[in-house]
């Protein structure tokens, strides 16, 4: 089968590989979409954390599929299925997976995409422990933007869902920060603030239910300062975490998602401790996530198709790349490849 190997950082191509096979527990998928995202950039150029990368390996996880072919002691599932699946490998027998945070299993990291093949080929083996059904009648493509919804979804979950009428401020307008836009819509709250850089997706913010969108650094952004219920931070700049925790009313949340390894911001710890902060991270989605996202996307609640701006084959894939590495001249929010 064809895949997008990464042998290393900077080495990387389309290239022949033989296809894997389902063995037990696991189901063989053809991939129909795959998401691509700046960790993924960061992968191909030697920048994501030793500990979080084994090379070879094929990227790709954020992606939606069909099953082709189930191994030995599967059930449930069935060839020409629809499906997402967990990225985490958890082993499910240590004490976070028995909790229920399979997404900080104690075992060594395996993840799809970063240490196990990823989607950007033809075919792909996953355990099917993992594996989330999809209803037919739903579009499959866009269930490749699952994934990092549910990085915001197992936030949302460990710090409890924001009440009906609450003031949300989201810090981040890429994909992320408007994933989280779609998904806190839905819980009813009062005012929905985008704090964004990007003037130019003021309307596609507004259609994911933004109720206003604010330039960060701006005198609308510092008059929120300690006003804010809940504050979502989705940036990949050091300074997000900053801007966040500067608008928590006292008693507030701040969430952060983003990981910028490009320094460490100046978080006071001061307002956390008189403002009596909940500060809560999020790595990848737990189980528990996945199941709410799978729910809400089969229910039609949660519809991320306008977020993707492009679409590659697998034979394209560099370029694809490249219009995720150079967003500001190709506008680009969320690539796909359709294997
Ligand atoms: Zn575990």
């Amino acid at each position: 089968m064809r895949a997008f190997v990464v042998t290393g950082p900077g080495a990387y191509g389309l290239t022949e590989v033989p296809e894997p096979e389902a063995g037990p527990g696991e189901v063989l998928v053809a991939p129909a979409a795959v998401g691509i995202c700046g960790s993924d950039l960061e992968l191909l150029d030697g920048r994501r954390p030793a500990d979080y990368v084994r090379y070879p390996v094929v990227p790709g996880h954020e992606w939606s599929g069909r099953v082709v072919a189930c191994g030995a002691g599967v059930r449930g599932l069935t060839p020409g299925q629809a499906v997402v699946a967990e990225g985490v490998r958890s082993d499910g027998t240590c004490a976070r997976c028995r909790e229920g945070r399979g997404n900080l299993c104690t075992g060594p990291y395996a993840e799809t995409g970063f240490t196990h093949q990823g989607a950007l080929a033809e075919r792909l083996a996953v355990p099917a422990a993992l594996v989330h059904p999809l209803p037919e009648d739903r579009p499959l493509e866009a269930a490749a933007l699952l994934e990092p919804a549910g990085c915001v979804a197992s936030g949302l979950l460990e710090l409890g869902v924001p009440p009906a009428g609450s003031r949300v401020a989201v810090v981040g307008d890429g994909p992320l920060g408007l994933l989280a836009v779609l998904l806190v819509r839905l819980s009813s709250p009062r005012e929905l603030i985008l704090v964004g850089r990007h003037p130019e997706r003021t309307a596609r913010a507004t259609a994911c239910g933004a109720t206003a969108i604010l330039s960060d650094g701006s005198p609308e952004v510092a008059a929120l300062r300690g006003a804010v219920d809940l504050v979502i931070e989705a940036t990949n700049a050091p300074t997000g975490a900053v801007t966040a925790v500067g608008l928590a009313r006292r008693g507030g949340s701040v969430l952060l998602l983003g990981i910028s390894g490009a320094g460490r911001p100046a978080v006071d710890p001061d307002l956390v401790t008189l403002g009596q902060l909940r500060v809560q991270g999020a790595f990848a989605a737990s189980p528990a996530a996945w199941r709410w996202m799978v729910s809400l996307y089969g229910a039609g609640l949660f519809t991320p198709d306008g977020l993707v701006t492009h679409r590659f084959t697998l034979a394209d894939t560099k370029a694809a790349l490249a219009v995720l590495a150079d967003r500001s001249s190709s506008g680009a929010l969320k690539v796909l490849i359709t294997p």
